[in-house]
């Protein structure tokens, strides 16, 4: 149950340490003044009933950050992976396969990549 603290608009009375079901209505009589000037605060109880959730809510939030960053990552590594523009060269000599080609000496290789 959260403890709530009440401050009044008139005169500054604190009423801290109120144990209320969520559910119930808020107070709004002033013991000190008599006035209906009561505002809860959110502090005491209510706050680290607060902090608590804050705690869960910004690990959630780390974990969301890190989880986007990796997802920048990989797609990042998938840009990289990605086959670039420029084609491997063998590619782009049809007839010969790449078997065939390491069989060359490296002049013929020049030759071949040079004149296809
Ligand atoms: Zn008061």
């Amino acid at each position: 149950m959260p403890i709530y603290d009440y401050e009044c608009k008139d005169c500054g009375a604190e009423v801290s340490d109120v144990f209320q079901r969520v559910t119930d209505p808020e107070l709004k009589r002033c013991d000190a003044c008599g006035k209906d000037s009561l505002y809860r605060v959110v502090t005491g109880g209510l706050h680290s009933f607060m902090a608590g959730s804050n705690t869960i809510g910004s690990l959630a939030e780390k974990n969301t950050k890190k989880y986007k960053s990796q997802i920048n990552e990989m797609e990042a590594a998938k840009r990289e992976s990605q086959p670039s523009v420029e084609k491997p060269w063998h590619h782009e000599h049809g007839s010969k396969s790449m078997k065939e080609i390491n069989k060359m000496s490296e002049a013929q290789k020049v030759k071949y990549i040079r004149e296809g």
